[in-house]
């Protein structure tokens, strides 16, 4: 069965109120989770990640860095810039904790067998944050800190990492370059931010750059013909998602034309994959999208498929 983790204290990330990255996209999911499919699945709320789980990807300075900018939040009552459009408020730091604890926690609970799916209702997302760097809306990487809390926690030996954001996910890629146990398949928009993301990469490092205007053909075609092989050799012990939902053709940041029935297709590849290669076991983790509208139908239409236990 799927399972839902999350927690309210990713809503109190506050990035300022023209920003993108919202806490409205989360209570949309939310309250599209409240449908009546969805009232089986069994709620979550994850505690924080602590410092041992979060440096096992992110260095020390970083951690210092980012609790010092919301120390100085806190004190002067604003947000506090780490860059262009990477904002911290009073409660970001609560919430990026609680995001990366509840990859962990989803982690746990799927390689202890209590459940084969889980998603993570999370933000501030995660795939742009690099092992030294905070970036892109992304504090800390929580798909990476779940990828190696499974690695080093629990020994397993091979962890594939799938990223569907329409944003290419650099700091994921980092991570993954120097991890010879995790392979990292993801398509994206190309060229867009971050500017990542080409054919040329790591040897466990699999891009699919799409051209904008690209549409659920070219995407599909990418995932059966250029991305979902790789996991047929490497035979994955559990899969990990980047979902991030703004591939959609309604969404503001970008220019792919994925439809519902596209992130519907995902779902049903990817458990179906799950199923044959790894015991079904799939943690997906919100990334990006950023259209609201696009949010309430296209998590319950890539999450539907996973309920089917
Ligand atoms: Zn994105």
């Amino acid at each position: 069965m799927l399972r839902l983790y999350t927690n309210d204290a990713c809503l109190l990330h506050q990035p300022g109120p023209s920003h993108p990255e919202s806490p409205a996209r989360l209570r949309a999911i939310l309250q599209a989770l409240d449908h009546h499919r969805f009232t089986q699945v069994e709620r979550i709320d994850a505690g924080p990640a602590d410092d041992e789980q979060l440096l096992r990807v992110h260095g020390p300075a970083q951690l210092a860095r980012i609790r010092a900018a919301a120390s100085e939040s806190e004190s002067r009552g604003t947000t506090v810039s780490l860059d262009a459009d990477t904002m911290l408020g009073r409660g970001s730091l609560d919430a990026a904790l609680c995001a990366a604890g509840a990859v962990v926690a989803a982690v746990d609970a799927i390689l202890r067998g209590e459940c084969r799916r889980a998603f993570c209702a999370v933000r501030p997302p995660g795939h742009h944050a690099t092992p030294n760097e905070p970036m892109g809306f992304c504090l800390f990487n929580n798909i990476a800190i779940g990828a190696a809390h499974a690695l080093i926690k629990h020994q397993v030996e091979r962890v594939a990492i799938l990223d569907f954001d329409v944003h290419h996910g650099n700091g994921t890629q980092d991570y993954v370059a120097r991890e010879p146990r995790a392979i990292y398949l993801s398509s994206h928009q190309s060229p867009l931010y971050p500017g990542s993301g080409k054919l040329d990469a790591p040897p466990n490092v699999f891009n699919a750059p799409l051209p904008p205007g690209s549409d659920g053909r070219a995407l599909r075609d990418a995932w059966t013909l250029h991305l979902l092989p790789h996991l047929e050799t490497f035979r994955p012990q559990i899969l990990l998602v980047s979902a991030g939902f703004d591939a959609h053709r309604l969404d503001p940041l970008a220019d792919l034309n994925l439809d519902d029935a596209d992130y519907a297709w995902l779902g049903t590849e990817i458990a179906a994959t799950a199923d044959r290669l790894c015991r079904g076991r799939v943690v997906s983790v919100l990334e990006g999208g950023y259209s609201l509208s696009a949010l309430a139908r296209a998590v319950p239409a890539y999450l539907t498929p996973q309920l089917v236990d």
